[in-house]
């Protein structure tokens, strides 16, 4: 097997909770806690689970833009936690991130090409004669016009934001891409058009994808493995098609069964959770979805799940598998 893209390990990340006139710690949002995931190059893994599941956090902490309080991420081998903040900055356009919502993230009075060339510029990629070239040529590949260069983000619709969005993070030429929640605002017609991007960018560039999403029906079109996460916590890992056909843990399988099936009689009986997520800041003991689990037992209560290998590599933490 050729070396791993992205390799995180035992990754944690603990947001502390401040109180009184000290603002001393008294507790910590166990945001992320210890999740594992390794992504081959030109591989799509897909990240699910509700909000609040901590997946979002992943994204950036893998990236650096809030610190991890444990674990390890390697790119290409390379331990990004060892890395100074200017060899960390040489090597960020190789690792991009694609946000929900990209109007956030463009200056409304900046023009589209210029919003675009500017990374460019500030890396030093190429030189400034050459810029404009580059951005048409990345708006063409994200399904966009030369003329949209010279307009404003207000003059597009979602799903053209959305486009700029991955062009502005593929001007950069990266290898990997974490895509947060990248079609969620959008119509449904729209994200099938998005999500075909990103599956044509994936074949003519050789990209590997991080794809995060609340939506499993989303990640199903894209992905080849999947992980379910529950309160910073990973529930269930398989290949897409292991996951769809065989799911094992009973939150994955609550999650399926609010997918929609093209074939009517292939249709699971729909499983409706009761509750919400509980807060991060106070994880239930043992298995952390007991409180919301119709199968939980008394040893789910107190003893945590190993995350183990239920065959063919199919990982599951639950007691019953
Ligand atoms: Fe449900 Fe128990 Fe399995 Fe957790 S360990 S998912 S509570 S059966």
């Amino acid at each position: 097997m050729s070396e791993a893209l992205l390799e995180i390990n035992h990754l944690k990340k603990y947001f502390p909770i401040k109180s009184g006139l000290l603002n001393r710690t008294v507790g910590q949002v166990k945001a992320v806690d210890d999740i594992s995931i390794t992504l081959q190059p030109g591989e799509t893994f897909g990240l699910v689970g509700e909000s609040g599941s901590g997946k979002s956090t992943v994204g950036r902490t893998v990236l650096r833009l809030t610190e991890k309080t444990a674990g390890e991420v390697k790119y290409k081998g390379i331990d990004l936690y060892s890395l100074s903040a200017q060899e960390l900055r040489k090597l960020r356009p190789k690792m991009q991130l694609i946000f929900q919502d990209p109007y956030s993230s463009l200056n409304p009075r900046v023009r589209v090409g210029d919003a675009i060339g500017e990374a460019l510029l500030d890396h030093g990629l190429v030189p400034g004669g050459e810029v404009r070239e580059r951005v048409e040529e990345v708006l063409a590949s994200c399904g966009l016009s030369s003329y949209h260069i010279d307009r404003f983000p207000h003059e597009f619709s979602g799903g053209q934001r959305q486009r700029i969005g991955i062009a502005r993070a593929l001007v950069l030429n990266p290898d990997l891409i974490i895509a947060d929640e990248p079609v969620s605002a959008l119509d449904v017609s729209i994200q099938a058009q998005i999500i075909n991007l990103f599956r044509k960018l994936q074949e003519t560039r050789g990209l590997t994808y991080l794809f995060i999403s609340h939506d499993l029906s989303v990640v199903e079109h894209l992905c080849s493995r999947i992980g379910v996460m529950y309160l910073g916590s990973m529930m269930e890992t398989a290949s897409r098609d292991e996951l769809f056909r065989n799911p094992l843990h009973p939150y994955t399988k609550a999650l399926l069964s609010a997918v929609p099936v093209p074939i009517p009689k292939l249709k699971r009986e729909r499983i409706v959770l009761k509750g919400d997520i509980p807060s991060p800041a106070n994880p239930p003991s043992g298995c952390k979805f007991h409180t919301r689990c119709p199968y939980a037992t008394d040893i789910c209560k107190e003893e945590v799940p190993e995350f183990r290998d239920a065959g063919g590599n199919h990982y599951v933490a639950c007691h019953l598998v």
